[in-house]
């Protein structure tokens, strides 16, 4: 018996050296990291950020991008589940579509970050790492409140809203921290919403897609701005911004004496950096995807070692299932008084990348 429970420790012993080898023969384990989409700046750069740390301090990776489609993200998922990855790292299109994936990943011991957007209704989720998202709300509108000069009783002035995609938790908490601020100037009066539509279900775009912004915006134009004019356009995201400004030039703003109204953004896209420095676009948020890179990746190292990862934030990001400890970054407003030293002495951009 004696030799009988040595021979199988030895064994579970062996079996536990085999495993731990293989699984760490290569280096330190890999890392699943899946974002989102191509088609906007900011998760190209949140990718390479990503992999460019984590391979600096050892970890393999596994970068996957899924065109805006859930069921392509869903796989890549579920994928790197198979493939043995130890932690995910995701930026959900649909935070509301992984959880049976997440299930399957948790019930292999797999930790998962949640990585600027909250992945709702599942208990599977580890650690949140995103930027204060109310903030950037709050930001937006303050840039539209200084512009305007409401503070110093300026108006009444039109405005039109835009949201984000409503499958993105981030949408409600933009549009939310915005109207905290804007809010009470259309209840004075102050500003006026000619179309009336408010509330994330009547201006929310959905995947984030600016030719919908577009098309929304020559919409309101046509049926409510003939013979008036449109002062002020809360945008989400600098790829909404862009279509929006097509659709007001289009309509003839920003020539013959007609302004532009102020157009707000986000993420700092550099043909939206662009358009800023030419006075079109009127600001953006700056989030600095390094750092989100870094605090993730502090996420990964602390999961990985069985230690806590810091966090900032354990109130705020109920995701229908539990409320998910988070790190939350500054976000920073950018306009044509500070770009420069925002972005370029802060090492964002070259300058010759914004001309
Ligand atoms: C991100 C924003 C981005 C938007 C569209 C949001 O979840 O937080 O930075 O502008 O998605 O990609």
């Amino acid at each position: 018996m004696k030799l009988f429970t040595s021979t199988l420790l030895a064994a579970v012993a062996v079996g536990a050296l085999t495993f731990g080898s293989a699984a760490w023969a290569d280096g330190k384990p890999t890392v699943g990291i899946a974002m989102p989409t191509k088609t906007s700046e900011r998760w190209i750069d949140d990718g390479n950020n990503i992999v460019k740390q984590l391979q600096a301090k050892g970890y393999q990776t596994d970068l996957q991008y899924a065109d805006d489609d859930i069921p392509t993200q869903r796989a890549q998922v579920e994928n790197m589940v198979t493939k043995g990855d130890k932690v995910l790292v995701i930026a959900a299109i649909d935070g509301t579509t992984l959880t049976e994936a997440l299930h399957e990943a948790a019930a292999k011991g797999v930790k998962i970050i949640s990585y600027d957007r909250l992945i709702r209704n599942s208990p599977d989720v580890d650690y949140y790492a995103t930027f204060d998202n109310f903030k950037v709300g709050v930001l937006q509108a303050q840039s539209i409140e200084s512009a305007l000069g409401l503070k110093d009783g300026k108006g009444p002035f039109n405005i039109e809203l835009f949201g984000g995609s409503p499958d993105d938790n981030n949408a409600f908490f933009f549009y939310n921290g915005a109207m905290s601020e804007l809010q009470p100037y259309i209840d004075s009066g102050k500003l006026v919403v000619q179309s009336k539509q408010m509330g994330m279900d009547k201006v929310g775009t959905l995947r984030w897609d600016g030719s919908v912004a577009q098309s929304r915006m020559d919409n309101l134009l046509s049926a409510f701005y003939t013979g008036k004019h449109v002062d002020a356009v809360l945008s989400p995201y600098d790829g909404l911004s862009r279509g929006i400004l097509s659709s007001l030039k289009s309509a003839g703003y920003g020539s013959g004496g007609v302004k532009l109204p102020i157009v707000t953004g986000q993420d700092c896209e550099v043909a939206s950096v662009k358009s800023i420095i030419a006075s079109e676009q009127y600001s953006s948020i700056y989030k600095d995807t390094r750092d989100l890179a870094k605090v993730t990746v502090g996420m990964v190292d602390a999961v990985l070692s069985g230690s806590k990862p810091e966090i900032n934030d354990t109130k705020t990001y109920d995701n229908g299932k539990k409320v998910v400890p988070s790190y939350l970054l500054t976000p920073v407003l950018v306009s044509a008084d500070n770009w420069q030293k925002i972005l370029v002495d802060g090492g964002y951009y070259k300058l010759d990348q914004l001309k």
